[in-house]
């Protein structure tokens, strides 16, 4: 049995359960309320709802944890300090369909769990965004629950649910109603898969490997302000120009919000995941990273910045020290560093330096 067997069975079960929230908000959207953060980000109430499930089931199964979760109760109490107590009852709402005790207070304290900042002394921690991916979430398309467990600056645990990624990589994409999939990763063991439902069968992940006369696929968010289509296009440009005998260039790339382009990279559905910062000194978050990456790395797939360097986990909330995001199997990996290099030779591209 490994050393984070249980916090591995934590993760998964948590997950799980906020997979079941968050479906009943996705399917009754009409009904509940989403909001602007004051960074102009949204949030919805399932993101609210997830995150108190989630820290209330790692809570209840491993004692008191350190989380740095998304969100806060803050925004909920100054609704409510002002008398506006619609959006914190759907939030309790939306939260008792798991969790059928939960009131306002305990609520507002499970959400705060996740209130933490990453502890200086290098103590383990997990890190949450409870949808990753809310825009996509709110337009009836792919979210992901992201959850994993840093020690001294290493990913040693992630938890991906991907509940609107259909478990058969033959249907298409947005199919909606299905049962999504699940992806766990440790960082001694192979990573597990199942579809994103509670108890469901895991099994080795079913990688396909990538074959090099397919040509290339990439795969990169849906909203440009996360991430330079301009400079992805100057890349899968370059490696048409550039393809070796037998190789078959470049496709056309598949666009999808959240960390559910690590899982697709990670099965073989798409050969890479790309993210190219947008505005010069963006930080990413390590919430968007964390669960993405190690489920990636466990499958063999490569994953560093834009640079070609390891995600640096140990620099708090954020990856400080990187630059966005170059996922793919080795072989793909060091092709595309090949283009971002010579592209960076050429000085043609903005937000490579
Ligand atoms: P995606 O679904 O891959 O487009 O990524 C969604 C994530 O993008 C959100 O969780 C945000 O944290 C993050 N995000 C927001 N603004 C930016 C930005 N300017 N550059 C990169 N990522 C961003
Ligand atoms: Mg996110």
């Amino acid at each position: 049995m490994s050393a984070h067997q249980d916090m591995f069975d934590a993760a998964r079960e948590a997950v799980a359960i906020a997979a079941l929230v968050t479906r009943h908000v996705q399917q009754r959207l009409e009904s509940y309320r989403s909001m602007l953060k004051p960074d102009d980000s949204p949030v919805s109430v399932a993101d609210f709802a997830a995150q108190a499930v989630i820290a209330h089931e790692l809570h209840h199964r491993l004692g008191p944890i350190a989380m740095v979760g998304e969100e806060s109760a803050a925004e909920l109490q100054a609704m409510l300090r002002a008398g506006d107590s619609e959006v914190p009852n759907q939030v309790l709402a939306a939260v008792r369909t798991v969790w059928p005790e939960a009131t306002i207070d305990t609520m507002l304290e499970a959400i705060d769990i996740g209130a933490d900042e990453p502890p200086a002394d290098g103590a383990p921690f997990w890190t949450l965004d409870p949808i990753d991916g809310t825009k996509g979430f709110l337009r009836g398309q792919q979210y992901a629950i992201s959850l994993a467990w840093i020690d001294k600056g290493t990913v040693r645990v992630g938890a991906l649910g991907c509940p609107n990624l259909p478990f058969d990589q033959a249907i298409p994409l947005d199919t909606p109603e299905n049962a999504g999939s699940l992806y766990l990763a440790m960082t001694d063991a192979p990573v597990l898969e199942s579809e994103c439902v509670q108890d469901a069968t895991l099994r080795e992940l079913q990688r396909v490997t990538h074959d090099a006369g397919r040509g290339i696929c990439t795969t990169a968010s849906v909203e440009k302000a996360h991430s330079n289509q301009g400079t992805a296009a100057q890349v899968r440009q370059w490696l048409a120009g550039h393809a070796p005998d037998g190789h078959g260039g470049v496709r056309e790339p598949v666009r999808l919000d959240s960390q559910a382009k690590y899982a697709v990279v990670a099965r073989g559905q798409a050969d890479a995941y790309l993210r190219f910062p947008v505005k010069r000194g963006y930080e990413e978050k390590i919430w968007d990273h964390a669960a993405g990456a190690i489920v990636a790395e466990q499958a063999g797939v490569r994953v560093t910045d834009v640079l070609g360097e390891t995600l640096d986990f140990a620099q708090g909330s954020t990856l400080a020290r990187n630059k966005g995001i170059v996922c793919a199997p080795p072989q793909v990996h060091d092709r595309l560093m090949e283009a971002i290099d010579a592209l960076r030779a050429e000085r043609q591209v903005v937000g490579l330096s």
